[in-house]
This record gives C-alpha cells, structure tokens and sequence, in this order.
C-alpha cells in the first residue's frame, strides 16, 4: 500500500502513543480529504477503537470535547488540539441527532459519515489508505456522493442536505445525480434543523473563499427558501448576481460583513427614518431566526439601514461630515468595503477610482479632528438649560439645530460660539424662562 499524508509531527506522537499501547489510530474526514486534494490544513481529527476512558488514560493532558459522542481532545506537547473519537456507528437517527454506539471497525465508523470523499481513513503506522467507498475516485472525478442511499443517509441527519451543497459549493463538485435527487427531496426536511447548526453551516459557506457557488446551489436546490425564505424571495432578481460576486470580493473573516452584503437583496425603503422599512424588517427576522448574538444582529442591521445612500464625489465637506455623521461612528469602514467590493466584482475601474477618491475624503474627515457626533459638541444639554430652557424635547432639538450648524461650519464648535447661537434659538422661539419679555403691542 504505502501511502504517505504527511500530517503534522504532533499528531504523529498522539497517533503512535494510541498504536504503541495497541490501538489504531486513523486520520479522518476534512483534514484527509483536504490533503489529498492538495490543501493543508491542521485540524485533523483521528478515529481510534481506544474508548473514551482508554484514550483519556493513556495522554497527560485531555479534554472533555465530547464523551457521550466518544470524542476526547487530546492536546499535544505542542498546544494542538487533536479530537479523537471512538469508531461509531448509529443505532437510532430521526433527521436531527443520532443515538450512536461504539463500532469495531474503522469500515463501520466509515460507513455512517455523509459523503464518500469525507469517507477516507489513512492509517500512519501501516501507510494504509482505507477508502471502501471510493471517495478518492470521486474526489479526482470532482463528484460529490452521498455513502450508501442517499436519501436513507438525508433523512438520517438533515444537516447533511447543507454540508452537501457546502462541499458542492466550495470544492466546486459536480452532484452524482442520484445525491442531488435525494439531496433535493430532502430539503423540507431542514425545517426540523435547529438554528444553530443552521447558522454554523452558513458561518462555514461564508468563509470559504468563494461563497457564490454554494449560494447559488442554496437558491437552485430550495434549500434558501426553508430557513432565508426573505432571501429567497429576491434570489432571482436583478441584483442577486450583484450581490454574490461582491460577497466573493469581501474579506473571508468577515463573515458577518458578507452575510449583511447577501441580506442586501432585500431591497430597503431608504425613506425617512419614521416609517417601518419593510426591507429592515424582513432583515430583523432573518437574523433573529439564525440567532444571532444582540450585536451582531445591531451590526448587521445598522450596515444594511445605512448601506445607502453613499457619499459621492460631488458632495462637499460639510456634506461629507454630515454624511459621517449620519451613520454614526465605526461604520463608513464597513460601508465603503461592501461598496469596493462590488466595484471590484463589475470590474468597473471608474467606480473603484471613485470609491478611492472618496474615501481619502471621509477618511480625512474622520481624521481633521473636525466636529462629528453630537458628543463632539462644545455645549451639550446642560448648557442648554442652563439658558432657561424647560427640560424636555426642546433641548434635543436645540443641540440637534447646533449640530447640524456645526456641521456646516466647525470654527463654530466652541462654547462662546454655540451659547450665542443657542440664546439667539432660544429668544426666538421665546422658549428662555429669563427670556419672557411681553410682547410687542
Ligand atoms: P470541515 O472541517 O472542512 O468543515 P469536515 O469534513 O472536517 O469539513 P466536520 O464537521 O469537521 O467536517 O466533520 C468531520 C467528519 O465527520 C466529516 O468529514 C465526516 O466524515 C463526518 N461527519 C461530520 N458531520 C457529519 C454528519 N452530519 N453526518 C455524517 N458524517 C458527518
Ligand atoms: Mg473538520
């Protein structure tokens, strides 16, 4: 046979200790698959007929990753953390957990995981390669197949319809028909899915390095309309294409700043501020659905209320502040990544000149030190009422008239400069206690 992965030297030492103390240890799933595909990667998990206890007894130091699923961490000597996982097989599945029982053989545990190219076990000691469901053939062919019957294997665990079309999607395979049949019949079982695995698999789409493929496969399969039924609703329109070449172009770590870009199909109202935006609603349910953490539903939220309008190259400075401040601090950052990005994505040099342009604008705004937020303001509320001013809305929309002003003009923001214009508000309106003079006759 002889058959070298090459993995990492520690995971070597934690592999040789299971077989020295006469247990096998096999390398599995996304790290085999990902080697022999030629992409390295760290993470690798190994299966072993060591039980739990055996494996916890034999390393210093492990970690209860979970032992009801018989997975162990085991933390080698050089701080990697290896998941070892008894060999499996279920005894009882209903589309959403497993009840599993500890298996014998490593073609046992082989046989219950999702799909062929994820079914490769490498075994250090003897260089052997177990591969019983040929997923080498398939990863060389590009083909993604489901082990065994497919549709017994969805209707087992419906997260499998998801990681399907991730794996599809990111490694850019081709569905062996009889998978994508049963994989879409499949589909209105992912309602029985909780959100949070839900989530986890559309966190791992939204890290791949191009994300459109497996959203495009989300659309095209049904699978968007059971849990994004608001994206869904848009995923034919004009802008989707838009959208997905530009979530391709954002940063892979930002998965949450694709995601806002994804939920921009919805289109928005953008009118005033008062009025209940659709748009921001469908948006709001979506991403309580997925339950996502407060902030970052306030993150996603607040990109997508002020996605547009932009600044533009017209705009003047006063203009450019306003804008600023507007959207609030910490934000034109993410807005003008979601913009280059789909500059990037159309090719449109122009738009990404202008963009450039732009943004050394609002970046030197930002940076000048001029008056932004209202908290710049030389004068705040108690200055107001320090003038004779009720408490009371009034004092807002005072600060708000001396925020805007200051906007206009910043040598305006000092306290001399804003009392004055705060007196000459206020003894127009007549608002002032001390300024109650009787009225002209
Ligand atoms: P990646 O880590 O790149 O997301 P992976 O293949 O390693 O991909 P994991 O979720 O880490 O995915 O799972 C490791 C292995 O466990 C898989 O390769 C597969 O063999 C098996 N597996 C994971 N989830 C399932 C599932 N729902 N049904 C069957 N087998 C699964
Ligand atoms: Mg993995």
């Amino acid at each position: 046979m002889g058959f070298d992965l090459r993995p990492p030297g520690s995971l070597i030492e934690v592999a040789s200790r299971l077989e020295d103390a006469g247990f096998e240890a096999w390398a599995v799933g996304g790290a085999v698959r990902d080697h022999l595909l030629g992409i390295e990667r760290g993470d690798w998990d190994l299966a072993t007929n060591a039980r739990p206890d055996q494996v916890v007894e034999l390393f210093r130091r492990t970690v209860p990753l979970g032992v009801e699923h018989g997975t162990v961490g085991v933390l080698s000597p050089d701080g990697s953390l290896y998941e070892v996982t008894t060999f499996r097989r279920d005894v009882e599945t209903d589309g959403r957990h497993a009840v599993v029982a500890f298996a014998e053989s490593i073609d046992e545990d082989l046989a219950r995981r999702d799909f062929t190219i994820n079914a490769i076990a490498w075994r250090e000691r003897t260089a052997e390669l177990r591969d019983p469901w040929d997923g080498r053939a398939d990863l060389e062919a590009r083909i993604l197949r489901a082990v065994g019957d497919p549709a017994d294997r969805f209707a087992e665990d419906y997260l499998r319809v998801l990681r399907g079309l991730r794996f599809a999607g990111t490694y850019e395979l081709t569905f062996d028909p009889p998978t994508r049949e049963a994989l879409e019949a499949s589909v209105p079982g992912l309602d029985r899915l909780s959100a949070e695995r839900v989530r986890e698999e559309l966190v791992k789409v939204l890290a791949a390095r191009h994300p459109s493929h497996a959203l495009r496969l989300y659309r095209d399969t049904g699978a968007l309309g059971v849990w994004y039924p608001e994206i869904a609703r848009h995923a034919y329109d004009a802008g989707w294409d838009e959208a997905l070449a530009a979530i391709d172009e954002l940063n892979p770590r930002d998965g949450l700043l694709r995601l806002c870009r994804l939920l921009l199909v919805i289109p928005a109202l953008r009118s005033d501020e008062e009025e209940i935006d659709p748009g921001m609603a469908a948006v709001a349910t979506v991403v309580a659905r997925l339950k996502l953490s407060k902030a970052e539903q306030r993150r996603i939220l607040h990109l997508y209320r002020h996605f547009l309008p932009l600044v533009s190259p017209v705009d003047s400075s006063a203009q450019v502040r306003e804008w600023l401040s507007e959207i609030g601090p910490g934000t034109e950052r993410d807005l003008f990544r979601m913009h280059f990005a789909a500059a990037r994505a159309a090719g449109a040099e122009d738009s990404v000149n202008a963009l450039v342009f732009m943004w050394r604008r609002v970046h030197g705004e930002r940076l000048s030190g001029a008056p932004i937020e209202l908290a710049d303001l030389a004068l705040n509320g108690t200055d107001i009422l320090a003038l004779g001013v009720e408490p009371g809305p009034l004092v807002r929309l005072l600060l708000d008239e001396l925020h805007a002003r200051v906007l206009e003009d910043p040598d305006l923001n000092t306290q001399e400069a804003l009392l004055r214009e705060a007196r000459e508000l206020v003894d127009m309106a007549g608002l002032g206690q001390t300024s109650k003079e009787p009225e002209e006759k």
